[in-house]
């Protein structure tokens, strides 16, 4: 079942020069249980993909045309009190610096346990504000919230969860608040986790551990997950699919192991010769210039200024995105059709 659907999205902001396209008709699907990618540099939209969707652009920015559908609804036309309702209940989000996520003076597991109280049915009242009865009555242990939250923090993979989560969040590490805030994030029950850059601040060993069991809380929970990242490295084994996103627009969609073994779009491919190999056998390239942006309708493809294939052609006509090789395969290249296969194997 599809939970996420964005059709045809526009989001822009507007200045004295016209309007800058921050997303330009972006089309994207996030299934049940599985984890789609969506990955590009700084700068190339991701973000405002995601408060899009949310419904949290920042002002002035705001969506101008298209879509966005959780379980065939279409948010767009909610009210904000509906989309409240719908951001507390149906969809989460966790971001890379969890310190501005949690909050300091809360110990950790009444974090989660208020959210507990807040989206299951458990029977606990929430009636009175949280902070009031917290200054009442001291965080309570001995409720089913409580129980619940320890629970929830072991799933996330937090050691001795009973003593940690009477810690708060400045005596957890990095790695350990991530873990607590997707614990939040999934305490609420959500149809969809968006998780920007997620694990972006933490060592490797951490990044791989917590991806991991993101990946195995999605399965469990059967939440649709969109990733979104600057690292390909996260994408390659976590996710179903892999969106690539450059100057607001999706450029290249693909499995990962397709888009790894055979990336058509030149910016992918120049994404992918940015990163080390492990064996040592390529060299650190970069693409050079940054992600511009685009005022109003730009004429001809909007990569061309750093693109190695760029011709008269590329400057003046618009590509759309195309199937290659197969149905799972799409990019938005002029010269996808003149590739050869042998240029482009890596
Ligand atoms: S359309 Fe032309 S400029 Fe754009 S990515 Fe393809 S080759 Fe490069």
């Amino acid at each position: 079942m599809t939970v996420l659907e964005v059709e045809a999205l526009r989001t822009e902001f507007p200045t004295k020069n016209g309007p800058i396209r921050a997303v330009a008709g972006v089309d994207l699907q996030v299934p049940a249980g599985e984890i789609v990618g969506l990955v590009g540099e700084s700068g190339s939209g991701k973000t405002v993909l995601a408060e899009s969707i949310m419904g949290i652009v920042e002002e002035p920015g705001r969506v101008t045309a298209g879509d966005v559908r959780l379980n065939g609804e279409s948010l767009l036309s909610k009210t904000e009190t509906e989309l409240e309702s719908i951001r507390g209940n149906n969809v989460s989000m966790v971001f890379q610096d969890p310190m501005n996520s949690l909050n300091p003076t809360i110990p950790v597991g009444e974090q989660v346990a208020e959210t507990i109280r807040l989206h299951q049915d458990i029977g606990e009242s929430v009636t009175l504000p949280a902070e009031f009865k917290r200054k009442l009555l001291g965080t309570a242990t001995d409720t089913v919230s409580w129980q619940k939250s320890i629970e929830m923090l072991e799933t996330v993979g937090i050691p001795e969860p009973s003593t940690r989560a009477t810690n708060y969040p400045h005596e957890f590490s990095g790695g350990m608040r991530q873990r607590a805030l997707i614990a939040i994030a999934l305490s609420c029950e959500p149809d969809l986790l968006i998780a920007d850059e997620p694990t972006t601040a933490l060592d490797v060993t951490t990044q791989a551990q917590i991806l991991d069991e993101l990946e195995a809380l999605a399965g469990a929970f059967d939440t649709a997950v969109l990733m979104i990242t600057h690292d390909l490295a996260v994408v390659s084994e976590l996710c179903e699919v892999v969106n690539v996103m450059y100057a607001g627009e999706i450029v290249e969609r693909a499995r990962p192991r397709e888009l790894f073994e055979r990336p058509q779009h030149p910016y992918t491919r120049g994404l992918l010769d940015s990163v080390p190999r492990l064996d040592g056998t390529q060299s650190l390239e970069s693409i050079p210039g940054d992600v511009p942006e685009i005022l109003g309708e730009p004429t001809g493809c909007t990569f061309a200024p750093r693109c190695p294939e760029a011709t008269n052609e590329c400057r003046e006509i618009r590509p759309s995105m195309r199937t290659v090789r197969d149905g799972d395969h799409q990019t938005a290249c002029l010269k996808r059709d003149a590739v050869r296969t042998e240029m482009i194997e890596r």
